[in-house]
């Protein structure tokens, strides 16, 4: 390793995926502006609750002047949010009763989730997590004896997934400091990451996060969060690359979305280009009902209809599982095993 040794005449310049999280996009109107779409010819709100939040470099890979873009329907708040009938809830996991301490997730018996930071680089409008209660569930540092004393004395928890917010919003000495704590757990012996930082800011991929995940004594697992083939480009697939130089296998979770990728043709080619990225289908999950994402339903019917077209469209390899995650059920559910 060769260490990099600042001049002293220099200033220490902020990784340039903190660079990039400096200059996301938070105006509606400017986001319309730099699309060169009319305000007035689209369907949008402002949203103080939960207001947009959206790289330059994911802005990038939308098509000017189309208002039905599928990564810009993604980002971009609109009324139907606050219209909601009461099928739709706050928390429709009901993951608050899971909650044993605060950050920590203990829903199936051999892995647990952290919700490690509580932001994201990208505000994504059917987020399962708009309403979760962040704030009392941020533990930071202070809390990660909590939670490490929790995993400590249950020998059945094998893995530990770091999710959000986005865990690689943590800066990479946190990271490091979390996984040598972390390690001293003999029987913790897989480490997952639920992001979406490496698709919206792909530099968030870069040598000293590789050094962090290449030290640890854990296999690591990258699980991206890609809905569309659009959102693909060759920086991720470098991004993956480097991974996968270090033995991390990197895999995908979509969520199926009205109007951005519930047809045949959009997941076939999403699964194609995932692979040709370097990257494995996973999960295709179903939306959770939470409130103010109703717009984006896809019915358990269609699904399954999707799914069957798709065995038939791919290799197995490349067919994800779609699942819908039922708050009582001790794993994500696959369609097939539900009526
Ligand atoms: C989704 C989820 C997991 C991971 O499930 P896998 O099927 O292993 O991908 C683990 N814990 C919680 C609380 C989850 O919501
Ligand atoms: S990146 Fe994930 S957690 Fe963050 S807003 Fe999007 S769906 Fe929600």
């Amino acid at each position: 390793m060769k260490a990099i040794i600042p001049q002293p005449s220099q200033k220490p310049q902020p990784p340039g995926w903190q660079q990039a999280l400096s200059s996301m996009v938070t105006d509606p109107m400017l986001l319309l502006a730099l699309l060169n779409i009319e305000p007035q010819t689209i369907s949008w709100e402002w949203n103080k609750n939960f207001p947009i939040r959206v790289t330059q470099s994911f802005i990038q890979r939308m098509k000017k002047g189309d208002p039905n873009d599928p990564l810009l329907l993604q980002v971009l708040s609109c009324p139907k949010e606050s219209q909601y009938s009461v099928f739709y809830s706050k928390d429709p996991l009901r993951e608050s009763k899971h909650n044993p301490v605060p950050g920590l997730l203990h829903k199936f018996s051999n892995r647990v989730l952290l919700t490690f930071t509580s932001s994201c680089a990208i505000h994504c409008r059917y987020c399962f997590r708009r309403h979760f209660p962040y704030e009392k569930n941020n533990p930071g540092r202070k809390g990660w004896g909590q939670a490490l004393a929790y995993i400590e004395k249950r020998a059945e928890i094998i893995e530990v997934i770091l999710s959000g917010g986005d865990p690689l919003m943590a800066q990479d000495e946190v990271l490091k400091d979390f996984l040598t704590e972390l390690s001293q757990i003999p029987h913790v012996k897989l480490l997952r990451f639920h992001t979406r930082l490496p698709v919206v800011i792909p530099e968030r991929i870069n040598d000293s996060l590789i050094n962090v995940l290449s030290r640890s004594r854990f296999q690591v697992t990258m699980v991206y969060h890609i809905n569309h083939p659009q959102e693909i480009n060759t920086e991720i697939a470098n991004g993956v690359a480097q991974l996968r130089e270090q033995q991390i296998t990197v895999f995908n979770q979509a969520v199926l979305l009205h109007r951005i990728n519930d047809d045949l043709n959009c997941l076939t080619r999403l699964s194609l280009q995932l692979y040709q990225a370097g990257i494995l289908p996973y999960y295709v999950n179903l939306l959770d009902h939470v409130a103010g994402a109703e717009h984006f339903y896809v019915s358990r019917e269609k699904a399954k209809i999707l799914q069957r077209q798709l065995r038939n469209a791919l290799p197995g390899y490349l067919v994800p599982k779609f699942v819908q995650e039922i708050p009582h059920l001790p794993c994500k559910m696959p369609l097939d095993l539900l009526t």
